[in-house]
């Protein structure tokens, strides 16, 4: 049968419009779509191959490339050409003449030119489609899902009433800048990836881990599985490298419990961004639980953060002074400054603000502050002559990054020129191993100045014996867990206090114990031979007049 030009261009339309009206869903060219094509140009013989990975050589040479080559030897094909796609793409497609088939007069190679054009824009439209469906709701570094799919998921969910099926997440990876600094930035992202990915694998269909940016991430989850998620994000091992090693990530997340009537995905946002903000608010601190308290205290804590700077100005912020007692002569013999912070007549405790600054390093500004005014304090007791005891100052780990760090605390105490033996400098444990070494190099270079240094709260959180060990530490605070009273644990608090405080002595270091509260306390202390105590027995945390009261008594 001859070809009929008019009916073929007619039948090509209406291909093309049934394409175009098909093609919605992004499928890509079907082999039926392929097969009714070749009925359209009269060309039944041909065999079309998609193939990727076109060569720079190929693409050069322009839309439309007759190629020769061995190939499939089934179809012993002896002639072929493609459509090349244009710069930037990498899909092309050949088509091949049966050996045996009559060869192609010039009419046959204008249509199965146009055929091939044909599939090349369905294919492309159909795989740039693809590409920005893929943008559009993955996160490309971390290869998972982005926010637009947990907005997509939420209403989706929302719209066909299974919105109450779920729970939902919103976490951030605790100290990632440290993976960073240990590890390097392509390596930390790997590692990234596999947590995520593994925690993907946690999930089943409907479900989805979606990053927000950064280190911060969303889970929409069934129910049922919130407490396989839960215990995830508390600390799992991730491998990297090809040694095997590890190295475990902590997040801390906030969780909500979906309602069956919950009206929109913001709804959803605010409350899982409000337990986070809590979570994070307090680095011992993993998982919190929407409700109306953490709405309460995210509310308080943004608060907090925007007085803080003016707080700074206005010198709100308190030093209290608790003092130190010798449990030798009973006569102050140190003292910890603390913070407190005096707004419109209110005091606030530093349990309440501290956490907040921490997380947004606005206590670097702070326990810089506390350290000058305790320096001004000091010159102003050696002028007027008063007794003075050494003096403790907090210093937050999140003063660790600063490369600086040692010699803005030594540049702080000589600005007032006070002699270093009257500074001590109270740090935490850290977590990770660059914490670590930042923790040397500031321990070291404080003690190679004479200002003394001290582990604050030891026996909580991640203690390690390195710690101890390998830093020249001059102080261990033991936390006042130690002193805790309870049925079971009483005795076997007192026993591991009296082997650290032996285990430090054997050191070198000097052991106070906070939290004294009663005299079998002192008791206590003196039975493991430590003889420093802090605590409310002795003194709670006082104002800068009533501390210079009671050294003035200190007889
Ligand atoms: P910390 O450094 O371990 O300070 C000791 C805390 O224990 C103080 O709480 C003190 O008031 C409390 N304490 C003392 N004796 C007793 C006692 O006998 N019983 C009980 N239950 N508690 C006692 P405070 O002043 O509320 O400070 C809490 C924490 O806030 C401090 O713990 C410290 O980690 C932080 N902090 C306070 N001021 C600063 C500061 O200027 N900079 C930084 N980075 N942190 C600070
Ligand atoms: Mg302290
Ligand atoms: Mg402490």
């Amino acid at each position: 049968m001859a070809f009929d030009c008019c009916n073929y261009e007619k039948a090509l339309e209406n291909f093309i419009f049934t394409m175009v009206r098909n093609s919605s869903d992004n499928s890509a060219l079907t082999a039926d779509n392929v097969k009714e094509m070749c009925v359209l140009l009269d060309i039944s013989r041909l065999d079309i191959e998609m193939y990727n990975n076109v060569s720079d050589a190929e693409q050069q040479r322009g839309d439309i490339t007759t190629v020769f080559d061995g190939g499939n030897a089934d179809l012993q094909r002896d002639a072929a050409f493609s459509v090349l796609p244009g710069n930037g793409t990498v899909a092309g497609y050949r088509a091949y003449q049966y050996k045996e088939a009559p060869d192609w007069d010039e009419n046959s190679y204008r249509r199965i030119k146009s055929f091939l054009n044909l599939i090349h824009i369905f294919c492309d439209r159909s795989r740039l489609m693809k590409i920005a469906d893929y943008l559009a709701f993955h996160d490309k570094e971390l290869e998972t899902y982005n926010i637009a799919h947990f907005v997509k998921t939420v209403n989706s969910a929302i719209i066909n009433g299974t919105i109450g099926r779920y729970d939902a997440c919103y976490f951030n990876i605790k100290d990632f800048s440290d993976v960073n600094n240990m590890l390097g930035r392509t390596k930390a992202t790997e590692v990234m990836k596999k947590y995520i990915a593994r925690l993907s694998e946690l999930l089943a269909d409907g479900e989805a881990v979606c990053r927000m940016g950064g280190d911060n991430f969303t889970v929409i989850f069934f129910k049922d599985n919130l407490q396989k998620v839960k215990d995830y994000l508390v600390a799992a091992d991730v491998e990297y490298g090809e040694e095997g090693r590890t190295v475990t990530i902590r997040s801390s997340a906030g969780f909500y419990d979906i309602p069956d009537d919950c009206p929109d995905v913001a709804q959803v946002m605010d409350c899982i961004n409000a337990a986070k903000n809590v979570a994070r608010s307090d680095m011992n601190i993993t998982s919190v639980f929407y409700n109306d308290e953490v709405m309460q205290r995210d509310a308080e804590r943004r608060k907090y953060e925007s007085l803080f700077s003016k707080a700074i100005m206005n010198e709100e912020f308190q030093v209290y002074y608790q003092p130190k007692v010798s449990l030798k002569k009973y006569k102050v013999s140190g003292a910890e400054a603390l913070c407190r912070w005096l707004h419109n007549g209110e005091l606030i405790p530093p349990i309440k603000f501290i956490p907040v600054f921490e997380r947004n390093k606005a206590i670097c500004t702070l326990d810089f502050y506390m350290l000058d005014h305790v320096c001004r304090d000091i010159r102003s007791w050696l002028d007027n002559g008063r007794d003075v005891v050494k003096v403790s100052v907090n210093l937050s780990r999140c003063n660790l990054g600063e490369p600086q760090l040692v010699e803005r605390i030594i540049a702080t105490v000589d600005k007032y020129n006070i002699p270093h033996e009257y500074i001590e400098i109270e740090l935490t444990e850290t977590t990770t191993d660059v914490a670590f070494s930042e923790l040397k190099k500031v321990v070291f270079g404080l003690q190679a100045s004479g200002i003394s240094t001290a582990v604050d709260d030891f026996g909580i959180g991640y203690s390690s014996l390195n710690l101890i060990s390998d830093l020249p530490w001059n102080v261990l605070k033991i936390d006042k867990k130690f002193l805790e009273v309870s049925q079971e644990s009483t005795a076997h608090n007192y026993l591991m206090l009296k082997h650290i405080i032996s285990l430090a002595q054997s050191f070198g270091i000097e052991c106070v114990v906070e939290g004294v509260e009663t005299v079998e306390h002192v008791k206590v202390l003196k039975e493991s031979n430590c003889y420093m105590a802090q605590g409310f027995y002795f003194d709670k945390p006082l104002p800068r007049e009533s501390f210079e009261q009671r050294l003035a008594l200190n007889v």
